[in-house]
């Protein structure tokens, strides 16, 4: 049995719910329960710090205030609202869920966890989340700040990313949920694991709500914990990347395949492997361009979950296409945008952001 089956996570409410009353940070996604809301808000925050955040959220519902809104938006202006937030997956099944509460829902959220953890891209601690938030239902939104927690207060030494820990963990916390206040302590679990017992061995337990009850601290193991699976390495990808500007200012980019990682979104001009400056020019006529003189390089990583890129980056001056009006597209399949077009027009994931910067250096 896991030590999360016999800990009395049913005296938490009454420890975290007046603390986080007085102790939350005031977000713009707590002071509402409107659903569509929340449900951005959770989708944001999915691998992406709050201060991150809060810019993208603001711009987001101004750009697209309701479910309708979002389900009639055309893909390339979803994803240049989300531009830089990354993992852009999330951005494509938030237009796809929308359409879904569309069509099936009247436009409205399904109040159940099980019709939510339907909806694409709506996983279990999503689900939790927003029925728990929104709805007041008693369903633990379990992310690693929770896993994190439940690990330390239970001194469980088992490891938290198995299966059977998490549907331990969820049934028991579940059965510890307060009726009307559900939100609230699914909140201040989240806000616990954020402020004060935090990741990578330093949890705050001087200024702890739960101190009382916890046994990691107690014992001297919260440091140590939780025990989290071993994570596959990364596998590295080196690129050569280049950054073509054109003699009247305009950026060379091409879009990305349809499927795979950043599917669908634009890119600058790259191949596979460390290039030298000298193969620089021949690599920027293979995609159609005139390079008239090489103005900087530089080098940098871009790391996802998976893999890192290590790209060697070129800018090159370039001739002005020919024909091609602004913002165009060559024959070649580039693309020569402005820099009205780059700022609201193409979305260019940060691997690429990062090039661009050598830009304002040429
Ligand atoms: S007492 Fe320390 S380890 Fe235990 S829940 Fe609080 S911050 Fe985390």
């Amino acid at each position: 049995m896991s030590s999360f089956s016999s800990f009395p996570f049913g005296a938490l409410p009454a420890l975290l719910l007046p603390w986080y009353a007085s102790a939350a940070r005031p977000l713009p996604w707590r002071e509402t329960r409107e659903p569509y809301r929340v449900w951005i808000s959770e989708i944001m925050l999915q691998q992406t710090r709050v201060a991150a955040v809060l810019g993208y959220y603001a711009r987001f519902l101004s750009a697209l205030p309701d479910v309708a809104a979002l389900a009639a938006v055309e893909e390339e202006r979803l994803l240049k609202l989300w531009e830089g937030l990354g993992y852009y997956s999330r951005a494509r099944n938030l237009k796809r869920a929308a359409g879904i509460l569309v069509r099936e829902y009247g436009g409205k959220f399904p109040e159940s966890y099980a019709a939510l953890r339907a909806l694409p891209g709506i996983g279990e601690y999503t689900a939790g989340a927003i029925a728990s938030i929104c709805f007041d239902l008693p369903t633990p939104a379990i992310d690693g700040n929770v896993l994190r927690i439940a690990a330390r207060l239970a001194d469980c030494g088992d490891c938290v990313d198995a299966p059977e820990s998490k549907r331990a963990l969820r049934a028991t916390l579940a059965a510890a949920y307060p009726s009307g206040q559900c939100g609230a302590f699914t909140q201040a679990l989240m806000e616990l694991g954020a402020t004060v017992c935090l990741p990578n061995g330093a949890p705050l337990c001087g200024c702890c709500p739960a101190a009382s009850l916890c046994l990691g601290r107690a014992r001297g193991t919260a440091k140590s914990l939780p025990v989290r699976a071993k994570k596959q390495p990364r596998r590295r990808e080196d690129r050569t990347v280049l950054l073509l500007v054109s003699e009247d200012g305009r950026t060379a980019l091409c879009k990305r395949p349809e499927h795979g990682l950043l599917s669908g979104l634009w890119e600058l001009p790259n191949v596979p492997g460390v290039h030298s400056p000298q193969e620089a020019a021949s690599l920027a006529e293979s995609f159609g361009a005139k390079p008239l003189r090489l103005t900087a390089s530089a080098e940098y990583t871009h790391v996802f979950t998976h893999v890192e890129w290590h790209m060697t980056c070129y800018r090159m001056e370039c001739a002005a296409p020919d024909g091609a009006a602004p913002d165009g597209a060559a024959p070649e399949g580039l693309v020569w945008a402005d820099a009205a077009g780059l700022s609201g027009t193409y979305a260019l994931p940060s691997a690429f952001q990062k090039a661009l910067r050598l830009s304002r250096k040429g």
